[in-house]
């Protein structure tokens, strides 16, 4: 039977970035060092298959610290948690390693010093996501205003609008950021924020990437989870960059091949939560069903990498 001929443009970079590796790599190492069963607060990364795999190795996944016994080892989410909850730990005398992105502990920290220099902050950030919880709860309750779109900033309604700082989400969409941000600027002339926003260099290159690809395709298929905040925006970025059909999918077996009938490019990227297994499951699963040339479509190398903490590099 003659296949019929497709073209699939790989986007790069995709999938994980320097966080979710290190993350993966904490909590292995942790197994490794303390044995099984090894405890993680929220989903180390938004991954099922990630999850599943570090499951089947000895973690124990939980939502709470409460749901953590006093004498296992617990590890924090790459998305960074409250300050409350590495208190806690520590008052309980816990084993625990933070596997918090370095580039979420920046903007952490950036939260920090403004508040110690007498600023409020606004976030801009999706409510209710680990990251957004995260970071809101490095400072006081009613310290950090939660802005997710530009219309929400008329609605802020702060102390002192002359002392105002903003941070961002890092997984955030660049083009949405930029448009809210010039909304704060406007309302609160006096804001101050960071020279570029959060929005981490993993997140921006992969919404460049796919840019990039967009002009050349039928469809787009993100692999990703529907959890995974920067997934979601690239299937967002991918629509706003013309491709009619852009849909996210965890894996071959979610593919609608209905929807993509007739096509004749489609283009393929992972969010950075996403292992790279999952973007060849893809791929094969295409060529069972087209005659595929793939193509790499490139507009970023990344060398970025971050050391584990230095509790999992000594000898237990
Ligand atoms: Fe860190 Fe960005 Fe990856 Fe999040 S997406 S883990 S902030 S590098």
């Amino acid at each position: 039977m003659t296949l019929p001929p497709l073209t699939l443009y790989l986007a790069a970079p995709r999938g994980f970035c320097a966080g979710v590796d290190r993350a993966i790599k904490i909590v292995e190492m942790a197994l490794e060092k303390w044995g099984a069963p090894v405890f993680v607060r929220h989903e180390i990364v938004h991954n099922k298959f990630v999850v599943d795999g570090l499951r089947a190795k000895g973690a124990v996944f939980v939502e709470e610290l409460d749901d953590c016994p006093d004498d296992r080892p617990v590890i924090f989410s790459a998305h960074g948690v409250p300050k409350a909850i590495p208190a806690e730990a520590a008052r309980r005398m816990m084993i625990h390693v933070d596997a918090t992105c370095p580039l979420v502990t920046k903007v952490h920290s950036e939260a920090a010093r403004h508040h110690e220099a007498g600023l409020q902050m606004v976030m801009i950030g999706h409510a209710g996501h680990p990251e957004t919880l995260g970071t809101m709860g490095q400072l006081p309750e009613g310290e950090v205003l939660l802005v997710e779109t530009a219309e929400d900033v008329a609605g802020l309604q702060p102390r002192d609008p002359g002392k105002l700082a903003f941070i961002t989400q890092t997984t955030l969409s660049v083009d949405d950021t930029a448009g809210i941000v010039a909304a704060l600027k406007q309302r609160f002339p006096a804001i101050i924020g960071p020279a570029r926003e959060d929005i981490c260099y993993a997140t921006t290159n992969r919404q460049a990437a796919v840019k990039a690809v967009a002009p050349k395709i039928d469809a787009l298929l993100v692999i990703g989870a529907p959890n995974s905040s920067n997934s979601k925006r690239l299937v967002e970025v991918g629509r706003a960059a013309g491709c009619a059909y852009a849909q996210l999918v965890q894996r071959a077996g979610d593919i609608d091949w209905r929807a993509l009938d007739g096509i004749r490019a489609v283009g393929v990227t992972a969010g950075a939560s996403a292992p790279e297994v999952l973007v060849d499951e893809v791929i094969d699963a295409f060529r069972a069903r087209f005659d595929v040339t793939v193509e790499m479509v490139e507009t970023a190398i990344e060398t970025i990498e971050f050391k584990v903490p230095r509790l999992l590099r000594e000898p237990a």
